[in-house]
């Protein structure tokens, strides 16, 4: 994988351009994604914007989300694009498996392949070219980066920003995590100053839940979390009867996740939902704790230090069981916790 930079002399001539990220596409791929886009649109190219799967509605706002494809709803237009498309880049994930069914179509496709990622152990061999950084907050931030670098700067548009601000916001936790650094700050600094206001970003993605989703969630903190002080560690299992019950959607379960961690002395919080096809594993942890190492080892799965996630086909109990066992393996790790 060479340097990200080197991609820049090959956009000074028009090109078809995918750009695509992980399934179900949180804030930050779709506002890096779509970021991207506005930014590669002002440049000249022509520039298709496809998700492996459908999102959240919470994104539905994002400026250029109207136009995104989800590739599972519109396969066979989508692999037409990909077969003309002259460079895909790949937004906000580590290994192909995380863009689903599209994973054969990008394995085979004759493109330039570009990554920009924060994730931890990139499948570098299949770029061509990119940026893995996990000190990185978000991939939007690496998108504001590569703006800056380009020597286009003077292209980036507003709405170009929104997506950005939304990626970055929703990452760091509204600018809590410690990957909050100072160069975060200074970047939404530079965006304000160009025009950005940042309060209807925040109302649009934290302040439109629906009545079911916000009764859901109170469901799930009274029934379906269980507290174990001996490990500084919670879990929350979702059976998918409850899904059904509250009408769930896309979306609905994001940072159910975190709401265990400000309960004093959880250091790591778990949640596995019962999607029907798979059980969905995500995990936070404050500290030391290495939740991606965590999730790789005993759930398929992978991440950061402190935000990773897995899969399984197995059942909820079974997956549960694991769970249990597996924080029972760690004690040492979760009881001898340091900042
Ligand atoms: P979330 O829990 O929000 O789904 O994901 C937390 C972090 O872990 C994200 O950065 C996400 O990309 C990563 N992640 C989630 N699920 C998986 C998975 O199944 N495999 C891998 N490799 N990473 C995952
Ligand atoms: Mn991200």
């Amino acid at each position: 994988m060479q340097p990200i930079e080197e991609i820049f002399p090959l956009l000074e001539t028009p090109k078809r351009i995918v750009i695509t990220m992980h399934q179900k596409p949180d804030a930050d791929a779709m506002g890096s994604s779509l970021g991207l886009f506005h930014f590669l649109i002002e440049w000249g190219h022509q520039v298709t914007v496809i998700s492996p799967t459908n999102w959240p509605s919470f994104l539905n706002w994002m400026p250029g989300c109207d136009r995104v494809m989800d590739y599972e709803r519109d396969t066979q237009k989508a692999d037409g694009i990909i077969d003309e498309a002259e460079m895909v880049f790949c937004l906000d994930f580590n290994v192909l498996s995380r863009t689903k069914k599209m994973e054969p179509k990008l394995a085979a496709s004759g493109a330039i392949k570009v990554l920009i990622d924060h994730h931890q152990q990139p499948q570098s061999e299949y770029f061509d070219f990119g940026v893995s950084d996990t000190r990185k907050s978000s991939t939007s931030e690496m998108v504001y980066d590569f703006w800056m670098s380009s020597g286009h700067s003077e292209k980036i548009d507003l709405p170009a920003a929104e997506c950005i601000y939304a990626g970055i916001m929703t990452d760091t936790g509204s600018f809590r995590f410690p990957s909050t650094s100072a160069s975060v700050h200074r970047l939404i600094a530079h965006l304000m100053e160009n025009g950005l206001v940042h309060s209807p970003v925040h109302e649009a993605i934290y302040d439109n839940f629906s009545e079911n989703r916000f009764r859901f969630i109170g469901n799930v903190l009274l029934n379906r979390m269980e507290l174990f002080y001996e490990y500084n560690a919670a879990l929350i299992a979702i059976p998918q009867a409850d899904l059904v019950k509250y009408e769930i959607k896309t979306g609905d379960t994001e940072g159910l996740v975190n709401y265990p961690l400000s309960i004093e002395g959880i250091k790591l919080a778990a949640i596995i939902i019962d999607r029907g096809e798979e059980r969905k594993c995500s995990f936070r942890s404050k500290g030391t704790f290495d939740v991606n190492a965590f999730a790789r080892k005993y759930f398929d799965g992978g991440g950061h230090v402190n935000a990773a996630g897995g899969q399984s086909k197995e059942p909820l109990e079974t997956v549960v069981k694991r769970f249990k066992e597996a924080m029972a393996e760690n004690k040492n790790e979760l009881t001898s916790y340091n900042f």
